[in-house]
C-alpha cells in the first residue's frame, strides 16, 4: 500500500532501480519489499526486547494452518463434527480462500461483517468442510436465509503460495527461535476462553498470555507512528511552489517531543514568532500556542519512531535512545 501511495506521488527524483544493478543478479538476494518485511519483524523484536525481558517467543504468521485442513491427521485426533477450535481454522480459511469479500454482492453492500454460511445447511447433515462453505456479508446471509435470492457464485481460484514462506524460513534461518501459532487459534482463544473483545492487544494477549494473568492493557499499551526522517520539499506538481519550512527553528525540529509550560508534546506547527503548536502523536493539538523561547526542554529529537505510552497520553522516552 505504501509502495503503491509512494509511486502515484510526486516527490523528488528517483533513480530508476529496476533490473539494471549488479545486486539485482545477486545470489540468495532478496526482493527489496520481502528484505523490507524481513527486517521490519527483526526491528518490532528488538524493540520488544528493550522493553521487556522476553524469555520465550510466540509468533502469529498466518491466520490458518492449511495443514490441517487438506491433512485432517497431522492434529492427531483430527478435525471433527462440532470442534469449535477446527471451525475457527476452517472459517479462517475460507474467509482467505474467498477474498474477505462477499461472495454474493461482491462487497456492494458495504457491509464488513463476514459471515460463513452453510451451503448444504447444518439441520441437512450440512459438513464443516470448506467446499461446503461461502463467505457472505452479514447483510446478504440474512437475505439468503429469509430466501430474498437465490445463492449463485463462481468458485474462488485457488491462490498461490504467499511471501509469507519464504519470510518464514528467512526468520529461521536467522536463528530466531520462535514457537508458532495461528490466528484463528489467537481469535479461539480470544472469543472463547479469554472472552476479551478485539483490539490489537488483546490479540497479543491472547497469543502470550496464561489464562490467569491479568493484564492492565491500556497502561501496558505503547503506540508507535513512524515519520519520515526529515521534511522533504516537492519537486514538481502543484505543491511543489509553496515552500515548506524545513530545518530548526529555536533550535527545534518538526516532531521533537518538548516539555512546556503548556505540557509536553511533539512539534506540529513552527512559528517565527515562537510560539509553537504542540501535538500528541496522533495529531491531536495539546496546545495551539506555546512559547518556546521561555520555558522549553527538548526531551527527545524526532526520531524515525515516535512512541507513546497507551491512549492516555503519558510520554516515555524511547527505550532504545
Ligand atoms: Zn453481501
Amino acid at each position: 500500500m505504501y509502495r503503491r501511495t509512494r509511486r502515484g506521488r510526486k516527490t523528488r527524483y528517483r533513480p530508476s532501480r529496476f533490473d539494471n544493478r549488479g545486486n539485482s543478479t545477486k545470489e540468495g538476494r532478496l526482493a527489496p519489499s520481502l528484505r523490507s518485511k524481513l527486517e521490519s519483524h527483526f526491528r518490532e523484536k528488538r524493540f520488544v526486547e528493550s522493553l521487556l525481558p522476553v524469555t520465550e517467543w510466540k509468533v502469529e504468521l498466518a491466520s490458518f494452518d492449511i495443514h490441517k485442513i487438506t491433512n485432517p491427521e497431522v492434529s492427531g485426533k483430527g478435525y471433527q463434527e462440532g470442534d469449535l477450535k477446527g471451525f475457527y481454522n476452517v472459517k479462517a480459511y475460507v474467509l482467505d480462500r474467498d477474498g474477505y469479500t462477499c461472495q454474493h454482492c461482491r462487497g456492494k453492500s458495504k457491509d464488513y461483517r463476514l459471515h460463513c454460511h452453510h451451503i448444504v445447511f447444518r439441520s441437512n447433515q450440512g459438513t464443516d468442510a470448506p467446499e461446503n462453505l461461502i463467505t457472505l456479508c452479514e447483510t446478504c446471509h440474512k437475505a439468503l436465509h429469509n430466501g430474498e435470492f437465490k445463492l449463485s457464485w463462481k468458485k474462488s481460484k485457488t491462490k498461490h503460495a504467499t511471501e509469507i514462506g519464504i519470510l518464514k524460513s528467512q526468520i529461521r534461518k536467522s536463528g530466531w527461535n520462535f514457537a508458532e501459532t495461528f490466528g484463528y487459534e489467537t481469535k479461539y482463544r480470544r472469543e472463547q476462553i479469554l472472552k476479551l473483545i478485539k483490539t490489537h492487544y488483546f490479540d497479543a494477549v491472547a497469543i502470550c498470555c496464561r489464562d490467569d494473568q491479568k493484564v492492565d492493557a491500556e497502561d501496558s499499551v505503547f503506540i508507535k507512528r513512524n515519520v519520515s526522517k526529515g521534511d522533504y520539499q516537492q519537486r514538481t506538481g502543484k505543491r511543489s511552489e509553496k515552500k515548506i519550512p524545513t530545518g530548526k527553528l529555536f533550535n527545534l525540529r518538526k516532531f521533537d517531543l518538548i516539555k512546556t509550560s503548556k505540557g509536553i508534546g511533539f512539534v506540529k506547527g513552527k512559528r517565527s514568532s515562537g510560539f509553537f503548536a504542540i501535538s500528541d502523536l496522533f495529531g491531536n493539538k495539546i496546545s495551539d500556542s506555546v512559547n518556546v523561547k521561555k520555558i522549553c526542554e527538548r526531551l527527545r529529537a524526532r526520531t524515525t519512531t515516535l512512541i507513546q505510552q497507551s491512549r492516555t497520553g503519558k510520554f516515555t522516552h524511547h527505550p532504545l535512545s
